[in-house]
């Protein structure tokens, strides 16, 4: 039985297309700077984000922390919204390894954190307080709905980077989700950072990596973190194989997703017991609550959608998150669409 996955756009395995370029990848030894695979990666990615230079990492989240660490010394702090990923789910690697201190921020629903907010967060110069080198904003914002931040937005919070002396940093593991649901350039979307780290392995559906973008010297440190980090991989080049096609194949598609999303988000507002944070999913993740109507409990509903050959999460204080990726396509939609109709109407 093949499964519906809806858990996370990080269950897409490869495509045959990605098999067979992995299969017959060039490679080199990556940490001399010989894989060719690699280096094309690199070069093809920072020409799409429109930064000088990129570095292939072995996830996200060594991707985030190897670029806050170029930019920041121990005791140095970043300002950084509470909802954000690098806050709640990277296990504490900023502070805990890079002795960086957090100034958490409120994410509001919409993703953003206001930029008079961010601007209040900077210290003075003070021999008291820790100083504040770098902003970090998420795009897409993944636990504010997949929500996502407009180019306007960035631009603020960049003025504020800049008039302050600090840089800024995007955790983009979605960003292409996020520059296809605004319909411009990830270029263009990034600019007003100094670094941005993007996913392969999610809706692009590469197995395995990450990708920081910024300009040269900056990715001179960050080369050397990934080392002094472990990240240094030698033949990489079969996996950033599967990457270069990701790149070149993958991010067109991701309006599908974004439209299979709010279809299945139609059907589901219309339904008895169930409602949603975002009645309109901004990219591909839906965002639903049980409520009191609801004919099953959570937990059934992942029991009985797993009988069915479907897999979701279990919710989490009371919210679930479904997310649509390559491996969701139109006949797999009309089984869940299908699904939940007989569960929460013929109950
Ligand atoms: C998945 C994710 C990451 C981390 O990526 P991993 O490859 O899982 O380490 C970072 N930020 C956001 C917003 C993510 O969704």
């Amino acid at each position: 039985m093949r499964w519906i996955d809806l858990r996370s756009d990080t269950v897409t395995e490869p495509t045959p297309e990605m098999r067979e370029a992995m299969a017959n990848a060039e490679v080199g030894d990556d940490v001399y700077g010989e894989d060719p695979t690699v280096n094309h990666l690199q070069e093809l990615s920072a020409k799409m984000l429109g930064k000088e230079a990129a570095l292939f990492v072995p996830s996200g989240t060594m991707g985030n922390l190897a670029a806050i660490l170029a930019h920041c010394a121990r005791g140095d702090e970043i300002i950084i919204g509470d909802r954000s990923h690098t806050y709640l789910y990277e296990a504490g690697g900023v502070s805990a390894l890079g002795g960086i201190h957090t100034f958490v921020v409120e994410n509001r629903d919409d993703g953003t954190v206001p930029p008079d907010e961010i601007e209040a967060a900077i210290r003075a110069d003070n021999d008291h307080f820790p100083i504040t080198r770098l902003i970090c904003i998420e795009n897409t914002q993944n636990r504010c709905g997949g929500s996502v931040l407009s180019i306007d937005y960035t631009q603020e919070v960049g003025r504020v980077a800049k008039e302050h002396g600090l840089c800024m940093h995007i955790d983009g593991a979605r960003i292409f989700n996020a520059a296809i649901a605004l319909g411009v350039s990830p270029a263009e979307l990034v600019a007003p950072a100094d670094s941005v780290t993007f996913c392969l392995s999610k809706s692009l559906c590469a197995p395995v990596g990450s990708i920081i973008c910024g300009d040269e010297a900056f990715i001179q440190k960050a080369h050397r973190v990934r080392k002094m980090l472990g990240g240094g991989m030698r033949q990489a080049g079969v996996l950033a194989a599967a990457g270069v096609v990701a790149l070149e194949s993958m991010v067109d598609r991701l309006r599908e997703d974004h439209f299979r999303a709010c279809r299945l988000a139609e059907t589901l507002v219309e339904l008895p017991g169930i409602s949603l944070d975002y009645e309109t999913p901004a990219t591909n993740m839906i965002f639903l609550r049980l409520d009191a109507e609801a004919p099953i409990s959570g937990e059934e509903l992942v029991r009985r959608f797993a009988d069915k050959g479907i897999k979701i999460s279990a919710s989490r204080g009371g919210q679930m998150r479904l997310v649509m990726h390559y491996w969701v396509d139109e006949g797999a939609l009309a089984q869940v669409t299908e699904a939940f109709k007989e569960l929460f109407l013929h109950a």
